[in-house]
């Protein structure tokens, strides 16, 4: 599936970076409080977007940009994605890859080829809750293997959860925790109806809540908290 959507400046995608960020069409997920609901659910209405005038433009502005982010959709479901990230790292970016972990023989290939700085991969519920979540029966081994490749592979990366008042309780957070028991950094992000989800009704977790579910997380991982709740 082609580059959708194209960024040229964010600061709020990776940590302390400016970061510029490509967006692919397409996922093999429904998640129900998906913000891009045109991109997943009809991708060739969006129009598509030169990788080539993507290259260009982070050529020129490698003095102002530290980074490049590749979202989606699912950018791991791109057959070209690999050639596209080793053009971008002979530009000198670090490159940060988002993704929902279902590919995780892509994730394995990218990070060992050295492509990749960082990976930040959507942990959308307790693996009991995931269908809910995720709107797909999603295959929990292929999860799994990106989870603990994802920790051992050497590279930075985070875990994070977008928590949702109907999808997302207590019982869920606890076998989260112990599920990314000892993780490097994991992140709860705050929920938004912006209008644009694959379903209405939604709604966000109080910041009581949320807090709730922070306690619960702390014995087990040592960086972990909010994303979102202090606007
Ligand atoms: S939120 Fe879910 S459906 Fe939307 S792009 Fe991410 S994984 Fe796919």
């Amino acid at each position: 599936m082609p580059i959708k959507g194209f960024e040229k400046l964010s600061l709020l995608d990776f940590d302390n970076k400016v970061t510029a960020v490509i967006f692919f069409g397409g996922c093999n997920m429904r998640c129900p409080f998906c913000h891009n609901f045109d991109l997943v659910m009809m991708p060739e209405k969006c129009d598509d977007i030169s990788f080539d005038e993507i290259l260009s433009y982070l050529e020129k502005r490698k003095n102002i940009l530290d980074a490049v982010t590749f979202t989606g959709g699912e950018p791991t479901l791109d057959k070209n994605l690999k050639p596209m990230l080793r053009k971008v790292k002979e530009l000198g970016y670090v490159i940060k890859l988002d993704s929902n972990g279902l590919n995780p023989q892509i994730i394995k290939e990218v990070v060992e080829e050295g492509l990749v700085d960082f990976i930040a991969m959507d942990i959308k519920n307790s693996f009991d809750s995931y269908e809910k979540t995720c709107g797909v029966k999603a295959n929990v081994e292929k999860l799994k293997d990106s989870i603990n490749y994802i920790e051992k592979c050497g590279i930075n990366y985070e875990f994070r959860t977008t928590i949702v008042d109907e999808l997302h309780d207590e019982e869920d957070i606890k076998k989260i925790a112990e599920m990314l028991k000892g993780c490097k950094k994991y992140r709860l992000q705050k929920f938004v109806d912006q209008g644009t989800c694959l379903v209405d009704g939604l709604h966000e977790v109080s910041i009581e809540k949320a807090n709730r579910f922070i306690e619960i997380l702390k014995p087990y991982i040592e960086n972990v908290g909010l994303r979102g709740y202090d606007k």
